[in-house]
């Protein structure tokens, strides 16, 4: 079954989540829940989705690795390299939308996989950038939230496969949310704004890279 796409300004997607229970991981539910996460990533052609972007409270995300896609329940980044790269990021959550964001070139995450089993992946390079992203998912943290200044555009499709970048201001992107995605909700039913968080080193911005949606 598709769930249902949460967008920016959903007060949802700024919650930190909760851990999964063994009992809870287990059951029929449950693990319907993670098959229908990860079909729900493949039909909005994402390489990543986390819990809370399709309105669940629990910490667990999709993450893919080229063909192969990863099921993690309560996942955490244990190791970090401290050699970061920048690169464009978009999000399922707010379409349209790109920035730079400076990653951990490797990341070390430890979770459990559906049937409860503990797991070690050791990710470099883009899927290491989605596992970061996903994980933020699950602490209500956007990627927007760490974007380098200055560097939020919306992708506007001129053609076949021509697409302008348009700049744009964090304070025009919610106004344009809460139209098209929140309408009839009033200012204070919608959460914007990120919980207070470790933000990552600034570093200059590299250009180039492909759209990616997590
Ligand atoms: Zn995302």
């Amino acid at each position: 079954m598709l769930l249902k796409l949460r967008y920016y300004g959903d007060p949802i997607l700024r919650r930190k989540t909760v851990d999964v229970s063994p009992e809870e991981l287990l059951s029929s539910e449950f693990q319907e829940f993670l098959r229908d996460l990860a079909e729900t990533m493949h039909a909005e052609d994402g390489v990543g989705l986390a819990a809370p972007q399709v309105g669940s409270e629990k910490r667990v995300c999709v993450a893919a690795d080229g063909e192969t896609v990863h099921v993690l329940v309560n996942p955490r980044i244990r190791g970090r390299s401290i050699q970061l790269t920048c690169d464009n990021e978009g999000c399922l959550s707010l379409p349209g939308l790109q920035a730079q964001v400076a990653r951990h070139e490797r990341v070390i995450v430890q979770a459990l996989d559906p049937q409860g089993h503990p797991i070690e992946i050791r990710a470099k390079g883009l899927f290491a950038r989605v596992l970061q992203h996903e994980i933020d998912h699950l602490e209500g943290v956007l990627y927007i939230d760490r974007a380098e200044p200055n560097t939020l555009v919306w992708l506007e499709r001129k053609g076949e496969d021509e697409v302008d970048r348009v700049p744009v201001e964090l304070a025009e992107v919610k106004r344009v949310f809460a139209r098209r995605y929140h309408q009839g909700k009033s200012r204070e039913e919608l959460s914007f704004d990120p919980p207070s968080f470790q933000q990552a080193s600034q570093i200059p911005s590299s250009g180039g890279g492909d759209e990616r949606r997590g």
